[in-house]
């Protein structure tokens, strides 16, 4: 129907079309959604339908089974930048991308989230995760967001009400939708923005993969957090290596040899590979230092149980 914003659905859609990793087998049916529009729509009917979904951004953080997932996915998703500037402040839609966050704030002159320049996900998946890099996580700038819960109600909550953490909100056990963050920024000088963004791209472009080349998602595991309040925050990444975990490999799955916290997939790599590849990562740094590794990454799908 003209007018009507119920985006159309693709049915036993593969995940692996999805996700950054290019894993995942089909869902009942995807929802490509790419505006709050479109998913209130979209929800709403699989509401009436009381149909079981899942919610999926960038999927640059999913590590989705081969067999798939016996539900439906909704995605919220979009490459066209939906973000208007106010003084300082910036609302966004969460189906935007974190890089053409960073780019068009930096072009704006305000500073607070150049940091994310490069990672792939979407802001919505951001503030629930509250993302971050650098020393900086998004959740320290977020005003309010608008959010539907899972019944359908929207409210505006503050971000003081969203008990941000390391690569945490209280969001993720909430089950309903970022439809759009508001960001307080500071204001800054372009040119040294600009400068800034290009060097993290250059910084990400030396260490890590390029996703869409080397198929891969970010950290399998999180960082280890510190004992005391005094302590600092220690990289996964240290102990994995120390662990050996730089030569290890699992059917086309290798861990990246700039960084022993990244899995890259071959082309015949599935998600069981990496899956067995981060599991006997957990166990090296187990044998070799006593403690358990946390994953930051999620799974879905019957080796995850869902
Ligand atoms: C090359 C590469 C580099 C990366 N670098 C970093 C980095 O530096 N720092 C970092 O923190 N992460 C990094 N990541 C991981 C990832 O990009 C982030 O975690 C990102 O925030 C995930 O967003 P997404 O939209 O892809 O979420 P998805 O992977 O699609 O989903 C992740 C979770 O968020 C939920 N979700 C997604 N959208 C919404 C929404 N609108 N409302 C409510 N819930 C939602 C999903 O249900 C799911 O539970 C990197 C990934 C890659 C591939």
């Amino acid at each position: 129907m003209p007018g009507d914003p119920l985006p159309s659905a693709r049915p036993h859609a593969r995940l692996a079309d999805y996700t950054t990793f290019g894993l995942g087998g089909p869902c009942r049916t995807l929802w490509p959604c790419a505006t709050p529009d479109q998913l209130t729509a979209a929800l709403s009917k699989l509401r009436q339908q009381a149909v079981p979904y899942a919610l999926m951004g960038g999927g640059s953080n999913l590590l989705v089974d081969d067999t798939g997932l016996d539900l439906s996915v909704v995605r919220y998703f979009s490459t066209q930048p939906d973000i208007q500037i106010n003084g300082n402040q910036v609302l966004v839609s969460g189906a935007t991308l974190l890089d053409a966050l960073a780019a068009t704030t930096a072009a704006a002159g305000l500073d607070g989230v150049v940091y994310c320049s490069g990672i792939p996900g979407t802001v919505g998946g951001a503030v629930v995760g509250n993302a971050g890099a650098f020393g900086q996580q998004i959740g320290d700038v977020v005003a309010y967001i608008d959010y539907l819960e899972a019944d359908g109600t929207r409210r505006q909550l503050p971000g003081t009400e969203l008990g941000f953490a390391y690569r945490q909100s209280n969001l993720r056990s909430r089950g309903g939708v970022v439809l759009a963050a508001a960001l307080q920024l500071r204001p800054g000088n372009v040119t040294a923005l600009q400068a800034q963004r290009e060097e993290r791209l250059q910084l990400r472009r030396a260490k890590h993969p390029d996703w869409r080349t080397e198929p891969c998602i970010g950290s399998i595991f999180r960082n280890i957090e510190p004992t005391s309040a005094a302590g600092r925050r220690q990289a996964a990444g240290w102990f994995l290596e120390q662990a050996g975990a730089k030569s290890m490999r699992v059917g086309g799955a290798y861990v990246y040899p700039k960084h022993a916290n990244i899995i890259v997939r071959t082309p015949d790599g599935t998600a069981h590979d990496v899956k067995d590849l981060a599991d006997r990562m957990q166990a090296a740094v187990r044998a070799a230092f006593g403690f358990t590794l946390h994953r930051e990454v999620i799974l879905w799908g019957d080796f995850a149980g869902i």
